[in-house]
C-alpha cells in the first residue's frame, strides 16, 4: 500500500533538527517502526521520529502542526485504542527516551517519556523504593499516568497520577513548560488524568515509597460467585498493605495449575502484600478462606517480578478489543456477571481484571486531578485478546453486551486507559466534573486540536 510521501525538503528540515532517527516508508526499518502493540491499529505513517531528547520532540510537534499533519504520540504503545500511530502522518516515538535517575534521599525519579514500567520498577528497585505503575511490565509510564495509573500498589500509594510530582511538558506551540504545583500547575493537574490531549511529556518526577520485596503471586479458585463475594469482603476488611487483582477467565497453561484446568474457566487472586513479613501467614490464610485453591504460586518476591506474571501471556501483537468501567463496592449482579460471561471467555489472554481503587484513590479528593471517579472501589477492565483480527472483530459482540450486562451496576463512565477508539463518546461521562475545566485548558493549550490521536477533550 503506497502512503502519501511527505516532501523531502520537510524531512530534510527535521533531519537538521533532530538528533533521533527518522524512518520513512521506503526504509528497511519501517515495518518494524510503524508496529504498535495492538496489532488491530495496522497503520502506515508518513514518518516515524524515533525522538532522542526534548529538542526533538519539539522540533516534530513543530513539523507536524506547521504542515497540518496528523501526530500520534507513542509511549510504551500499549494503546489499546490504537493512538500510537497514525495514517500518513507524524508518528513520534519516545521509545528511545527512557532514562531514569532516582533520588534516594528524596524518595523521587525523574522518568523520561518513553520509559516502561519495567524500567522504572529496575531502576527504583535498587534502593527499595516503588511507586504505582501497570501490572504488565512492558507498558508506557506515558500513556498509563497520563490516563490515571492502577495497579498493585493503588489502595496503599494512590494511581500513578497521584504520585506524579512534575512533568515537562511540550504543548501544541512548541513550549516546553515545567509544570509544578507552584507552575503551570493548572497543566499538571490537567496531565493527572487527562491522557496526551495537552502535550507530550518529555519527563515525569514521582514519588517513591518504600516497597522492596512483597508476598505476591496466583492464586486460582473455581469460578463460582461465592468466591467473588469473599474477594470483595477481602478487600474490605484488609489493610491498605494488600494489593491485589481480580481476574476472571480461562486457566493459563502454568505449571502450578493442574493441566485439565488449562483452558477451563476460573478465577484468580493476584496479590501484591508489601506490609511486613510477620503478617505473611495472616495473608496466607485469608487467601485460603476464599475458596478451594486449584493451584497456587505466592512467595516473597521482589516487587518488580509480581509486575511481571502477565508479561508472557499477553506478548506484543495480539488482536484486542476493551471496554472499562468502575463501580462502587462490587455489587451482586456485577459478580453475577463476572461469573455468567467469565464461562464464555473467548481466549486463555482474554482476562478480564478487577483493580481496587480504594485507600489511598480515595484519599484525593475528584477536583483535585483530571481524574474524577474517587467514589469508585473498583476499575474493570474487559479485555479480549486474540490471536487473529477475524476472531477479534468476531468477539466484539461478546464484549459489548460484557460491557452492557455490567452498565447497570456501574458508575457510568469508564477509566479511559481501558476503553477502545469507538469510545469517543464516553470521554465527557469520564471526566465528569472536571471536564468543562479541561475543555477550557485544551482551547487555551491546543485550540487546534493537534493532539487529538487519545480519549480527545475537543477544544
Ligand atoms: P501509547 O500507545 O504509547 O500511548 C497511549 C496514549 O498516551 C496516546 O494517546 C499517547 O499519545 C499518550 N502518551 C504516551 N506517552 C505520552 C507522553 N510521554 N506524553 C503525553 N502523552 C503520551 N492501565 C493501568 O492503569 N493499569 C494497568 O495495570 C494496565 N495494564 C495494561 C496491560 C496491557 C497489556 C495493556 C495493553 C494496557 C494496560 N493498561 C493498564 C492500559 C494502559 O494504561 C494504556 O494502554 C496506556 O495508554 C498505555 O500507555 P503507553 O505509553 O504504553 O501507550
Amino acid at each position: 500500500t503506497s502512503v502519501p510521501a511527505v516532501d523531502d525538503r520537510l524531512v530534510e528540515r527535521l533531519r537538521d533538527a533532530v538528533h533521533g532517527e527518522i524512518v520513512r516508508p521506503r526504509d528497511p526499518g519501517y515495518d518494524l517502526a510503524r508496529r504498535v502493540y495492538n496489532a488491530m491499529h495496522d497503520k502506515r505513517p508518513a514518518l516515524v521520529v524515533r525522538a532522542a531528547d526534548a529538542g526533538d520532540v519539539v522540533a516534530t510537534v513543530g513539523l507536524a502542526r506547521e504542515e497540518g499533519l496528523p501526530l500520534a504520540v507513542r509511549g510504551g504503545s500499549h494503546s489499546v485504542a490504537g493512538y500510537g500511530t497514525c495514517d500518513d502522518g507524524v508518528v513520534l516515538d519516545l521509545g528511545g527516551m527512557r532514562g531514569i535517575r532516582v533520588d534516594p534521599d528524596a524518595r523521587t525519579a525523574r522518568v523520561e517519556g518513553g520509559a516502561t514500567w519495567a524500567d522504572v520498577n529496575h531502576a527504583t528497585h535498587a534502593f527499595g523504593l516503588a511507586t504505582t505503575g501497570g501490572i504488565v511490565s512492558t507498558t508506557g509510564v506515558g500513556g498509563l499516568t497520563t490516563g490515571g495509573g492502577m495497579g498493585h500498589l493503588s489502595r496503599r500509594c494512590g494511581l500513578a497520577c497521584d504520585n506524579l510530582e512534575s512533568v515537562d511538558l511540550v504543548t501544541a506551540d512548541g513550549s516546553l513548560l515545567t509544570c509544578t504545583p507552584e507552575r503551570n500547575a493548572d497543566l499538571l493537574w490537567a496531565v493527572r488524568g487527562g491522557g496526551g490531549n495537552f502535550g507530550v511529556v518529555t519527563s515525569f518526577s514521582f514519588r517513591l515509597h518504600p516497597v522492596a520485596d512483597i508476598l505476591g503471586g496466583a492464586t486460582f479458585y473455581p469460578l463460582d460467585t461465592e468466591v467473588l463475594r469473599r474477594y470483595r469482603e477481602l478487600v474490605a476488611d484488609s489493610s491498605e498493605n494488600l494489593g491485589s487483582v481480580l481476574v476472571v477467565g480461562l486457566g493459563p497453561p502454568v505449571p502450578f495449575l493442574p493441566a485439565h484446568w488449562h483452558g477451563r474457566p476460573l478465577c484468580g487472586v493476584v496479590t501484591c502484600f508489601s506490609g511486613p513479613g510477620e503478617e505473611d501467614d495472616e495473608i496466607r490464610a485469608r487467601l485460603a478462606a476464599l475458596g478451594p485453591i486449584l493451584g497456587q504460586h505466592v512467595d516473597r518476591i521482589p516487587y518488580p517480578v509480581v509486575n511481571t506474571l502477565f508479561d508472557e501471556l499477553v506478548p506484543a501483537g495480539l488482536f484486542h478489543y476493551w471496554k472499562g468501567s468502575f463501580t462502587r463496592g462490587l455489587p451482586d449482579g456485577a459478580l453475577e456477571t463476572f461469573a455468567e460471561y467469565g464461562a464464555t471467555t473467548p481466549s486463555v489472554q482474554s482476562v478480564t481484571v478487577v483493580f481496587p481503587l480504594d485507600g489511598a484513590c480515595h484519599r484525593v479528593a475528584p477536583q483535585d486531578t483530571a481524574f474524577s471517579f474517587r467514589d469508585a472501589d473498583y476499575s474493570v477492565a474487559l479485555s479480549p485478546t486474540l490471536a487473529t483480527a477475524e476472531d477479534c472483530e468476531a468477539h466484539k459482540p461478546w464484549v459489548r453486551a460484557f460491557h452492557r450486562a455490567l452498565e447497570p451496576h456501574s458508575l457510568g463512565g469508564g477509566y479511559v486507559n481501558f476503553m477502545d477508539g469507538d469510545d469517543q463518546d464516553r470521554v465527557a461521562a469520564n471526566y465528569r466534573d472536571n471536564h468543562a475545566r479541561l475543555t477550557a485548558l485544551k482551547r487555551r493549550y491546543d485550540p487546534g486540536n493537534l493532539f487529538r490521536l487519545n480519549h480527545n477533550i475537543a477544544p
